[in-house]
């Protein structure tokens, strides 16, 4: 991207400059060989070499053991909101799902045609602004798995820490929107994923980091594709994996290795979200209601909608793109992932306030 540019939207996502040079190094020459990486075979030693260093790289950037089986596949969060029943959910069991939002409640409409889904709690009587105490939902330990979606994009509503439930059940998330952004409490959780699009890399390749001890037993009617046994028996190439996409998350990973980890990036996030919460508390053209606060999707609505279209018009022409909140809520929405600098958030600050001067 134009180092000119800021790109605020829910994704895809500015990729770290360093990176982008160096996939443009791979397009001339890639190991030696007169073919650029998205010309070779994926099963060229090559390319298997890239998987297999993306793998040990976000291993060791998330603490991920040999327990833990780590895919890149194809079709999305989306693909996975059928993934995850379709792998865990065995028949004669249930699951639990959290209406978290926007995006918790697509996972819950795509779970239903797999199995018996048990809504357990909801965000819906908040209004989506604050996220159901995971603490406090009512949990049946025979659930096969109890899901949720950890951020959500559209409403801007995060769980901070992911607390201990009532009893215990395998807990498996959507984490698109957060991936790498959070210390992962790896203890917790059975199983994640997401869609690389956003803090990770270009569209096209799906994360799914999943326990090992919980493959084995994907329902009979999955899809190969689909089905994350097979996928992990052969290093995520049962099918042709979208290569660019791995290539360009291994680069990610390393990004972050080199950048203090997922600690650092954590500390960043939480300092991008502060500046930027603190700016529209403090100013009364701006106003956000949630109380579970995203610390990567920043929601925020302007006293008027006439003055929300002026100001999405004049950050555009000030080189500040995607500040549209989703068309299902609304709104502005600042959307600051793993590599948009803490200057891009001031930069968007001194626009607000300027702003806000202006029109205030
Ligand atoms: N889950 C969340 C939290 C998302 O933000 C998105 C995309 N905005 C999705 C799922 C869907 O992802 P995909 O487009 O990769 O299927």
């Amino acid at each position: 991207m134009s180092t000119d540019v800021l790109n605020f939207s829910a994704g895809p996502a500015m990729l770290p400059h360093s990176v982008i040079e160096r996939l443009r190094d791979t397009l001339d020459e890639w190991d030696g060989k007169s073919a650029s990486v998205i010309e070779i075979s994926h099963r060229d030693k090559s390319f298997i070499e890239v998987v297999e260093r993306a793998e040990a790289s976000l291993k060791r950037i998330l603490g991920m053991d040999d327990e833990w089986q780590v895919l890149f596949l194809g079709g999305g969060a989306t693909g996975q909101f059928a993934g995850v029943p379709l792998n865990l959910l065995q028949p004669g069991r249930s699951a639990g799902y959290i209406d978290t939002g926007q995006w918790g409640g697509k996972a819950i409409q795509e779970a239903r045609k797999f199995g018996d889904i048990v809504v357990t709690a909801s965000a819906k009587d908040d209004g989506y602004a604050k996220l159901p105490d995971l603490a406090l939902v009512d949990i049946d330990p025979n659930w096969a798995y109890l899901h949720f979606c950890a951020n959500e994009t559209v409403d801007g509503t995060q769980y901070g820490t992911i607390a201990q439930t009532a009893h215990s059940v395998p807990l498996v998330a959507d984490c698109s929107s957060e991936l790498l952004t959070r210390v992962m409490p790896l203890d917790r959780f059975a199983a994640f994923y997401g869609g690389a699009q956003k803090n990770v890399g270009p569209a096209g390749v799906t994360i799914v980091c999943v326990r090992k001890e919980l493959l084995g037993s994907p329902q009979a009617i999955c899809p190969a594709v689909w089905d994350w046994t097979q996928q992990g028996a052969n290093d995520s190439a049962l099918n042709t994996p979208p290569v660019y996409a791995i290539l360009a998350s291994g680069f990610v990973f390393e990004w972050v290795e080199e950048h203090g980890g997922v600690p650092a990036a954590a500390a960043r996030a939480a300092e991008k979200s502060t500046l930027l919460y603190e700016t529209i508390d403090r100013i009364p053209l701006y106003s956000n209601d949630r109380a579970t606060r995203s610390k990567t999707n920043i929601v925020f609505r302007l006293t008027t909608e006439e003055l929300e279209k002026q100001f999405l018009k004049e950050a555009e022409a000030n080189g500040m793109i995607g500040l549209k909140g989703h068309r299902a809520v609304g709104g502005c929405r600042a959307s600051v992932y793993l590599a948009m600098p803490m200057e891009g958030v001031q930069t968007l600050v001194a626009f607000m306030e300027d702003f806000a001067q202006r029109n205030g």
